[in-house]
């Protein structure tokens, strides 16, 4: 079996996929469209939410209980290799519940994570100040509300992953081709083959499309235009001379999290706008109005800037990672929709187990290539 290896993508999927190859002994090249790192990736916050993988029976628990237990050793030793620091933090959670149907989801949640003994605690009134004096004006306004802390909870720097995870590729003879779209993908004698540069180009290389949200577009042959499709999501970044809080605060679907230099982020919503990047007032002010709220102390901090992203959803809320039926060298590894940073680490390792052909360290049945019923009809993927 060839030990070359095209990652089509250079993301965090791509990246670390790239990483543990490399580190395997293939021959690895990465080709890009853009300039490496600078699709959702870059974009995300950079939360690693707790996870247990011994107690975890869910696939996309294993999943991320396979990289919550990577992750630590992950980061020391991309330090270690490359000098660059991906700002992996232990910081901790705290999980806001105001309304009764928050409160009654949250003790779901958190029931749910106990039973994976995760450790996971209702914090009394002293607690929470303790915890976090900042958020002590928004305790005292609100009647009714409950917070739990969970101090598995990890921050990532994602810009600073991403560099940290080329640094270590390049220094393993990975070749990255940057600013080069791949514009299609064919099929012959059970063999894909992929076009860019005006030129289709074959041989006896694996490729692995870890391409994200344009999963769909790279292959209308593939027909996973449905099955992967875009979400946006946008971020606020302030600036305050110290961090106000220690834990990443989380309430419903928005996040506050600061930084260690003070940079404050603040998180985020979920937009369907097709493949259209950019921001909004009307999201940046409520994104403000909602940290103000929980922490007042935010409303003298320096606006630095904002920026947006395109998460990759899948329709049943699973990645997609392993081999494209019937194609004897084509892997996708994609889909990771609001947990790609996360679960860059576990995917790498499933991938790099099964180029390696070895047994995957968890279960990958429920990550198989999937279509979503209903595609519109295109070209198949057949030799043409
Ligand atoms: C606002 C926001 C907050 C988020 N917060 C978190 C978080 O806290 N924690 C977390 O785990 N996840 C988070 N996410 C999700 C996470 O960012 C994504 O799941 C993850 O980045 C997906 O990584 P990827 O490598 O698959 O995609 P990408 O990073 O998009 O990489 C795909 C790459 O493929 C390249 N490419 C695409 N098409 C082609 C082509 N035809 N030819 C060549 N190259 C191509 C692109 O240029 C890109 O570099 C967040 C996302 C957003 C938007």
């Amino acid at each position: 079996m060839s030990k070359s290896i095209t990652v089509v993508g250079a993301g965090a999927i791509g990246l670390s996929t790239a990483w543990e190859l490399s580190q395997r002994g293939f021959d690895v090249t990465v080709i890009d469209k853009s300039v490496t790192g600078r699709g959702t990736s870059w974009a995300g916050a950079g939360i690693l939410p707790p996870a247990n993988l011994e107690n975890s029976f869910d696939p996309i628990d294993r999943l991320r209980g396979l990289s919550h237990q990577l992750f630590p050793e992950w980061a020391e030793k991309l330090k270690t290799d490359t000098g660059i620091d991906p700002g992996l933090q232990r910081c901790g959670g705290l999980y806001l519940a105001e309304t009764v149907g928050e409160i009654a989801a949250m003790s779901g949640m958190t029931e749910y994570w106990q039973e994976m003994e995760i450790e996971c605690k209702q914090l009394t009134p002293d607690e929470i100040l303790d915890q976090e004096a900042a958020l002590a004006d928004w305790w005292h306004k609100t009647d009714n509300a409950a917070v739990w802390h969970v101090p598995d909870e990890y921050q990532l720097r994602p810009p600073s992953y991403l560099a940290a995870l080329k640094t270590a590729c390049e220094k393993l003879d990975v070749t990255f081709i940057e600013n080069t779209d791949v514009t299609d993908i064919r099929c012959r004698g059970g063999r894909a083959e992929i076009q860019h540069t005006g030129h289709w180009h074959s041989g006896d290389d694996r490729i692995v499309l870890t391409t994200g949200v344009w999963t769909g577009q790279i292959a209308s042959s593939l027909k996973l235009e449905l099955s992967i499709v875009p979400v946006r999501g946008q971020i606020l970044l302030l600036k305050t001379s110290r961090p106000l809080i220690r834990n990443i605060i989380n309430m419903g679907q928005r996040y506050v999290l600061a930084r260690e230099d003070g940079h404050t982020l603040i998180g985020s919503n979920e937009e369907e706008v097709g493949f259209e990047l950019g921001t909004t007032g009307t999201v940046l002010n409520s994104l403000m109005d909602f940290a103000t709220r929980l922490l007042p102390d935010l409303k003298s901090a320096e606006h630095v800037k904002s920026w947006s992203g395109l998460r990759p959803m899948t329709f049943d809320g699973f990645p997609m990672i392993g081999p494209v039926t019937d194609v004897e060298n084509l892997y996708v590894a994609a889909g990771h929709y609001r947990s790609g940073l996360h679960l860059s680490a576990g995917t790498a390792v499933l991938i790099a187990d099964m180029l390696s052909e070895v047994t995957p360290q968890i279960p990958i049945e429920a990550f198989q290539i999937r279509k979503q019923p209903g595609n519109p009809t295109t070209r198949s993927f057949t030799t043409k």
